[in-house]
Parts: C-alpha cells; sequence; structure tokens
C-alpha cells in the first residue's frame, strides 16, 4: 500500500454492507494502513467495524471533499450497496477534486438460476404494476421504498425492516417483520410459508446476505419481482 510521504495511507471505506466490513477487518488485519468506515447512520446499531468508525452524512461532495482534506485520506473504497447511488456519485466527484483515487467494490449481480421464475423490471412502481390482484407480496425494500406499492390496495404486504420504523408504513394493508435478511434459505421458507406469501419483491443486490429469500422463492415455487439496478448514476447534487 502506498503512503504519501511519511505519512502513513489512510484509507476511507463507505460502508453500510457486508463487504464494506469484510473489507476493512482485512485491511485492519494487514496492518499496513489506517482504515476508517464511514457508515450513513441509517440502522440504530450497527455491528462493530474493524477500525474507526465514522457516522452521518458528510454534506454532499463539497462535505465529503473536505472530509478527505481534513483527515488526510489517501484512498476512498466505494463499498457501498448497489441501489445506493447517490453517495457513490459524491464519492466520484469528491475524489476527483481531491485528486485521491478511488476504488469501487461492485458486487456481482445475482443471475437466474434455473428454477426460478423472475419478472424483471426496472423500477419499484413497475414492481407495483407488475402484481396480480390479490397477491400476499413479500416486500425486502427499505423503508424509503415503500411508497410506490400504496397504489395497490388490492394486494397484502408483509414488509421486513431492520428497525422499527417512526411512522408506519402508509398503507393499511400491510403487516411488519422486523429482522435483517436471513442467510439461511430455511429461516426464509419458514416466514414466506407462515405469512402465505405469492410473490417477493426484491432489487437485485447481489451479495450473501440477501441470496437467502431468492432461494427460498425458487423451493417455493414463488415468482420473484426483481427490480434491476440503477443503470446511471444520479446527477450530482447542485
Ligand atoms: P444514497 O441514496 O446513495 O445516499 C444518500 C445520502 O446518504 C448521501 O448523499 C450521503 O449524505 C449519505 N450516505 C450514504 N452512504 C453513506 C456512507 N456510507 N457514509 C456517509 N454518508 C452516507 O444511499 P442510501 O441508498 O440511502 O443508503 C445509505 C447507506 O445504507 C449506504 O451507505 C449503503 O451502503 C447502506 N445500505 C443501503 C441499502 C439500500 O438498499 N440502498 C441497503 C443496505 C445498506 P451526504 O450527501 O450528506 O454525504
Amino acid at each position: 500500500m502506498a503512503a504519501r510521504g511519511n505519512h502513513r495511507a489512510r484509507i476511507l471505506i463507505l460502508g453500510g454492507t457486508a463487504e464494506a466490513a469484510d473489507l476493512a477487518a482485512r485491511l485492519v488485519a494487514q496492518g499496513e494502513t489506517d482504515v476508517i468506515t464511514s457508515l450513513a447512520g441509517r440502522t440504530a446499531n450497527p455491528a462493530p467495524l474493524a477500525g474507526k468508525v465514522r457516522i452521518g452524512g458528510f454534506g454532499g461532495v463539497a462535505g465529503l471533499t473536505r472530509y478527505i482534506a481534513e483527515n488526510s485520506i489517501t484512498k476512498v473504497i466505494d463499498a457501498t450497496h448497489p441501489f445506493a447511488s447517490r453517495i457513490s456519485e459524491n464519492a466520484r466527484l469528491a475524489c476527483a477534486a481531491a485528486g485521491i483515487p478511488l476504488e469501487r467494490a461492485e458486487r456481482p449481480v445475482w443471475q437466474r438460476q434455473p428454477g426460478d421464475t423472475w419478472i424483471e423490471v426496472p423500477t419499484l412502481d413497475e414492481a407495483a404494476a407488475a402484481l396480480p390482484a390479490g397477491a400476499s407480496v413479500f416486500l425486502a425494500l427499505g423503508r424509503q421504498h415503500l411508497s410506490a406499492f400504496e397504489a395497490r390496495p388490492d394486494c397484502h404486504f408483509i414488509v421486513r425492516m431492520i428497525d422499527p420504523p417512526e411512522v408506519p408504513p402508509a398503507f393499511a394493508n400491510s403487516d411488519l417483520v422486523l429482522g435483517k435478511p436471513g442467510i439461511n434459505p430455511e429461516d426464509e421458507i419458514a416466514l414466506l410459508r407462515d405469512h402465505a406469501i405469492t410473490h417477493l419483491v426484491c432489487r437485485n443486490s447481489g451479495g450473501a446476505a440477501g441470496y437467502g429469500k431468492i432461494i427460498a422463492a425458487r423451493r417455493l415455487g414463488l415468482p420473484v419481482i426483481m427490480i434491476g439496478r440503477p443503470k446511471e448514476p444520479l446527477p450530482a447534487p447542485g
């Protein structure tokens, strides 16, 4: 790992994913660099991380550029969730402004396997529209992605969230399940069966942590409305 002048290299990992946590542990174990992981602060009790941790938004591109300078960051590794487009675009612009390298740790997408029944759609709105009337739907989506489904009072939704929401989902035809995505397909099968689920809606996040539900849907023969990754980064905030 190259260091600047006499200083140790200091890496900022943009985190919030299992892969970012693994990366921090690996880099800290190597002992050659200082490692700071940044979390947005979306979950109330994040799991402990190797190295230093900072929490909360930076304040856009300008804030991240300032943070890089003030903390003598020598490289940024963007290991955020594949659907977290804003922070990835901010990192691209801030690293260019600061003149330091940016690496992107992008998870491969899940590929359709034999036995999978996937309806692939590009957006949340199209996912909501793809559901048949009367469906009993498991929404494996964060709380900020639920509003598209308010347009479907003819379906019933089970919504899984990691933390209890401050404001419950706005649509009445839903029940809340608290918990993280299960890595074990048997747990996910039990959950889908217990709630008599007929359809799963999720985003093609990739990675092992969320794949249990995909295996569960395959084994139960359930259709999955699979939302594809955003193709273009969001425009930079003004
Ligand atoms: P986003 O739309 O790309 O980012 C929105 C704003 O949140 C950013 O402009 C930034 O605020 C702040 N932010 C995001 N990630 C940050 C980080 N690692 N450290 C500091 N600030 C961060 O992101 P999102 O979709 O809301 O996701 C937020 C975080 O949750 C990400 O770090 C992501 O890895 C994690 N996560 C997201 C998902 C998902 O489904 N999107 C799933 C699992 C985990 P400022 O502009 O003020 O800097």
